[in-house]
């Protein structure tokens, strides 16, 4: 008898932006405690599994060179992590992962748990297991912290980690424009730098996350725009000393605030709509402060299964 061989699937996962980002004292273990609120955005990466008997990953799209092609992958993981939960990893070495990326590298935007999640998501299809979205978040959990964020998207107050998640209403659709910078930032050396600063100084800290949980739910981008901020900011200008100009650059296109998202160094530029958001972007490129321009819009779902369709 033939064996049927399932069809590919493929999953769009979001890019994400830290709205607001708090990161305690370093730890006696080395480790922050952080209290966060994600958005999760129409930038994205689209990740195809396969049945093959050729077992890798690939992967597409611009400054994608320096991501590792073997079991370093983050995507490749969570293929081992989810074999060996249901216990098939035999199954592994049956797979192929094709990443098409939108998401920067290393741009503070989690591209690489965005495939993770992705992953997840389309093997659990493809190999037709019966999990709960809740076991893939807690697999999700095991692979990084922001990983689970990437499963369930929207608009999410994370702590811990990260990784504890609780949704956070978002009223109406924010525009932003992001600005990518020529290379990526490495997360920990931004928390080594900003543990630096602290050692030396008192650089502002972010504060609570309330008021701006409060201008999420009246959907009114200019109360959000004021309250946007993020501890690891400073770090990040402190090691890419360009932000700076690129983040001023924004507001004078027209953005009502930049960011710098998550450990940078892309910035996060909130306009009052979408017809803004082009109009700053197209300023923004011309202005030359950064890689390249997008716009996105947010929040939208974390990831999904896409076969079929050909647009967000
Ligand atoms: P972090 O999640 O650490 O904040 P980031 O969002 O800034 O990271 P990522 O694009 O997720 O950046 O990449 C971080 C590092 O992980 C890069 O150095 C990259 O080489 C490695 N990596 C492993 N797998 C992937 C993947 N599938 N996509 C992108 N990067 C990956």
């Amino acid at each position: 008898m033939l064996a049927v061989v399932p069809p590919p699937v493929t999953v769009r996962a979001p890019s994400k932006i830290n709205l607001h980002l708090g990161i305690g004292d370093q730890r006696s273990d080395g480790y922050h405690e952080i209290s966060t609120v994600f958005q999760a955005l129409s930038l994205s990466d689209d990740v195809t599994v396969a049945a093959s008997e050729e077992p890798g990953v690939d992967v597409q799209g611009e400054g994608t060179g320096t991501i590792p092609r073997n079991s370093d992958n983050l995507a490749w993981r969570a293929v081992r992590l989810l074999a060996e939960h249901v216990g098939r990893p035999e199954d592994e070495s049956g797979v192929r992962v094709m990443i098409r990326k939108e998401i920067p590298v290393a741009g503070g935007m989690a591209g690489g748990s965005a495939d993770a999640a992705a992953v997840l998501l389309g093997l659990s299809a493809l190999w037709d297991l019966d999990v709960t979205r809740e076991d893939l978040g807690t697999l999700a959990g095991k692979l990084g912290s922001d990983v689970p964020f990437a499963l369930s998207g929207g608009t999410a107050l994370g702590t811990g980690r990260g990784d504890q998640l609780v949704p956070v209403l978002s009223r109406h659709t924010f525009h932003w424009v992001l600005a990518f910078d020529n290379r990526g930032l490495s997360t920990p050396k931004v928390y080594g730098e900003l543990d630096r600063l602290r050692a030396v100084g008192d650089p502002p800290r972010v504060g609570s996350y309330d008021p701006l949980v409060e201008a999420l739910a009246s959907g009114d981008p200019r109360q959000l725009a004021l309250l946007l901020g993020n501890d690891l900011q400073a770090a990040a200008v402190s090691l890419r000393s360009n932000l700076r100009r690129t983040l001023r650059a924004g507001v004078e296109a027209g953005a009502l605030a930049g960011v710098v998202s998550g450990s940078g160094p892309t910035c996060a530029f909130l306009c009052t709509d979408g017809d803004s958001a082009v109009e700053v972007a197209a300023q923004l490129a011309g202005a030359g402060v950064c890689r390249t321009v997008r716009v996105a819009h947010g929040p939208v779902h974390g990831a999904r299964i896409v076969d079929g369709e050909d647009s967000p």
